[in-house]
């Protein structure tokens, strides 16, 4: 299979280039495929000054715009005197994801970011050229660093409505079952916002030879209301091979402190484990056993970003633009012409939104920022509109 995550990373820098922001990102950032890097890479650092930076409707990386949570900031302040200190004290961490997922300690590890417990799995999983299926478009971090380990990936177009077929994964494995390392669903996807169904999910597992591990991405479950949808947590503790990524970037807002976590049967976290780097910061684990227990200010971003983005996703629809319905803290809209020169405009205007997705080119991610971000987007999107530059 040709290396297309090679391709687009070329297409993508030269990208980046012709915009002025050479060197902003090193294609060994995007390499080591480390999603909290790969994410960032998307706002490239202006080079001007911060303040120019801090100017641009952040609308590209599907950050949380209002900041960690208040209970977050008070326990990673009191933690401050143990910097010092290296593994401990942690604030107990790894206790509390547990006790949030109703799981063993032995089911938990964390990573700096859920971008590392990505490549974990695919370190542990793709040695020996094994291939990893999924859909196209979703995460792709998980696709480059499939590469990267000498792995391969085996990546299939979306269904209908933009869904992820799970028949035509099962089917993939089957037909390359030998060689498959582990199957990655991204739920809700990134970038489109749709979710698999809990019944979907059922029938991919069932559907599967028992032995395969079925890695579910859920960085974006905090955001989802549809009653469709589960967690597949369950699923590990009923002992099936799935390991499931969850990440402290989105709702808790803690993208640049580097917080994630597997959850999975021990067996597969030992195996992880042998190439993790321990690279978390004293501070953030304490951010975290706050975060997960401050249930009140995760529906409070939930409730702001989904009213936010219903909001923009109808402004649109009374311009004649139609967007794919998302359960996440972005969407996409059908712009009817290729994005990238439109990705420009907007960055002109000072409103910074996501790259192209191939093959949806056609499609614009914008992820959910602040009411004010948000009208500054329809703002300029009527202007390009205007100007027949859209
Ligand atoms: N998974 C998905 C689907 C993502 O969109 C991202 C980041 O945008 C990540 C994982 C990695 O996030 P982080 O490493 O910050 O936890």
């Amino acid at each position: 299979m040709p290396d297309r995550t090679a391709l687009s990373r070329r297409t993508f820098f030269g990208g980046l280039a012709a915009l002025g922001y050479a060197g902003a990102v090193t294609p060994r950032l995007l390499a080591q495929g480390t999603g909290g890097q790969a994410a960032a890479a998307t706002v490239p650092r202006p080079r001007a000054s911060l303040a120019d930076y801090d100017a641009l409707a952040k609308l590209s990386s599907n950050e949380n715009p209002y900041g960690p949570p208040e209970s977050v900031i008070q326990a990673m302040t009191k933690a401050f005197k143990y910097a010092n200190r290296y593994g401990y004290p942690d604030g107990d961490v790894v206790q509390a994801i547990a006790t949030h997922h109703g799981v063993k300690t032995e089911n938990i590890m964390l990573g700096a970011g859920s971008g590392e417990i990505l490549d974990l799995v695919g370190w542990a999983l793709l040695e020996g050229g094994k291939k990893v299926v999924g859909v196209e478009p979703s995460y792709s971090s998980v696709y480059s660093h499939a590469t990267t380990v000498r792995g391969e990936a085996i990546r299939l177009p979306l269904g209908k409505d933009f869904r992820q077929d799970v028949g035509q994964i099962v089917k993939a494995v089957k037909s390359h079952y030998r060689d498959i390392g582990f199957v990655y669903l991204c739920n809700p996807n990134n970038p489109t916002g749709v979710i698999i169904t809990k019944a979907e999910i059922k029938s991919l597992l069932d559907g599967l030879p028992e032995d395969v591990p079925v890695l579910v991405d859920e960085a974006y479950h905090h955001y989802v209301e549809d009653p469709a949808y589960a967690t597949s947590v369950p699923y590990v503790t009923e002992g099936r091979p799935v390991i499931i990524a969850r990440t402290f970037s989105k709702i808790s807002a803690l993208a640049g402190m580097r917080l994630g976590y597997a959850v999975a049967p021990p067996e597969f976290i030992q195996r992880m484990r042998r190439y993790s780097t321990g690279s978390i910061n004293a501070l953030v684990k304490w951010g975290g056993a706050a975060a997960i227990k401050d249930q009140a200010s995760m529906d409070k971003v939930r409730r702001l970003t989904v009213d936010l983005r219903e909001r923009t996703i109808a402004d649109l629809k009374a311009l004649g633009y139609e967007s794919i319905p998302s359960q996440a803290n972005f969407f996409m809209v059908h712009l009817k012409r290729p994005v990238q020169p439109v990705i420009e405009e907007f960055r002109k205007k000072g409103v910074a939104v996501g790259r192209p997705f191939p093959p949806l080119t056609e499609h614009l991610r914008v992820s959910v920022g602040t009411a004010d971000e948000m009208a500054r987007f329809i703002a300029a999107f009527k202007t390009l509109e205007a100007r027949a530059a859209l």
